[in-house]
């Protein structure tokens, strides 16, 4: 697929049959390599606290509104803990860039969790330095989840203050070096991103042989600089994916929690268009609300375990199979599949 053919695409309106039939082929290409499985990476949202002032969330630290909170190590253990006993196979430890945070901290949970469950555990940090990952892929951890956010220069630098599109660049591949498996992805929908700024986006992202890509819609936060703009459309999101998945028929690809803030069953529409990966909250109820990086998501007020069956259920019913598995490289060498 040519830089043309994917703008021809993201320029259809949402309710032409070649966006249904994109859709549709991409989940078929989702059926020849996992077929109808589904993996959960289960993610702890242990701290609320960022010295970052990105313009699109919630968590910024301009945000004098918002509660902070930071967990005990052994909440995070036990959250994980409850995750892995729900058949959870990856346990994602995802974070405000937190100025008190310990490395070592982190290190001592990536140590405990692998050590007490047989689950791959995914860092979602944000930007350290080089020694910090390397101590942390020391400790165990098998992958990083760094989003580039958007790969042009200027509303990288707009939206995120002070940082530039090149270092997060560098620091994906810094992740890839080390041996993570390394997964990337965009924000769809942002203000200002036009067609063809989304169409390097993927290419791009595409070239970069990566072993996840999360592509989900911009959700306005009225706490932010950017809370008077539209949502991003959930169709672009899901054509985003779609396109993603021809290009990336390997790639594990997440129906976005974001995509439920905005239309009931987003995910499911996500599974549909391509994606094989869920990504449940398993933060406990008490802190949940409080990890607010827009609104609509950690809505649901119910005990971990009900949040994350719930899900299952869902997705069971429209006749995928969740499974326990890790769900990461060694998908491709297991002899099972
Ligand atoms: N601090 C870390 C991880 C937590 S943020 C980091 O920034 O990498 C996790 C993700 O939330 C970000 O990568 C971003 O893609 C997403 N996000 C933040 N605000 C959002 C919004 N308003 N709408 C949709 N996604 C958002
Ligand atoms: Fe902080 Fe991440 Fe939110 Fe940026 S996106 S403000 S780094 S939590």
């Amino acid at each position: 697929m040519n830089r043309y053919e994917i703008l021809e695409l993201l320029r259809l309106p949402p309710d032409s049959p070649e966006i249904a039939a994109l859709w549709e082929q991409a989940r078929g290409v989702t059926d020849s390599v996992f077929g109808k499985t589904v993996f959960q990476r289960g993610v702890v949202e242990f701290s609320s606290f960022c010295r970052k002032n990105c313009h699109y969330c919630g968590l910024r630290n301009a945000n004098s509104q918002l509660h902070r909170f930071r967990l005990a190590e052994d909440d995070v253990l036990s959250a994980a803990a409850v995750g892995a006993s729900l058949g959870v196979g990856t346990i994602v430890l995802q974070a405000g860039e937190d100025t008190a945070l310990d490395p070592y901290v982190v290190g001592s949970l990536i140590t405990q969790i692998k050590d007490q469950h047989a689950v791959a555990v995914t860092l979602s940090l944000g930007d350290y330095d080089e020694d910090t990952y390397t101590y942390w892929r020391d400790c165990g951890a098998d992958r990083y989840l760094l989003k580039v956010e958007t790969t042009d220069a200027a509303l990288h630098g707009q939206y995120r203050p002070g940082q530039k599109v090149s270092e997060r660049m560098r620091r994906i591949e810094t992740l890839q070096k080390l041996g993570f498996e390394t997964g990337s992805g965009l924000i769809t929908g942002l203000p200002g991103r036009l067609p063809h700024m989304v169409v390097e986006d993927i290419l791009l992202l595409s070239s970069l042989g990566l072993d996840m890509i999360a592509c989900g819609p911009f959700v306005p936060h009225p706490q932010t600089p950017l809370g008077g703009y539209p949502a991003g459309s959930v169709q672009e999101a899901l054509t985003v994916n779609a396109i993603v998945r021809l290009l990336n028929p390997k790639a594990h690809i997440p129906a976005t929690s974001a995509l439920d803030a905005l239309v009931p069953e987003g995910r499911i529409l996500g599974l549909h268009a391509g994606a094989n990966v869920v990504m449940p909250s398993i933060t406990p109820e008490s802190v949940r609300k409080s990890y607010a990086i827009y609104p609509g998501k950690n809505v649901s007020v119910t005990s971990i375990a009900a949040t994350v069956r719930g899900l299952q259920e869902r997705i069971s019913k429209v006749g995928y199979f969740v499974s326990d598995a890790r769900g990461g490289k060694e998908f491709f060498s297991s002899p099972k599949m």
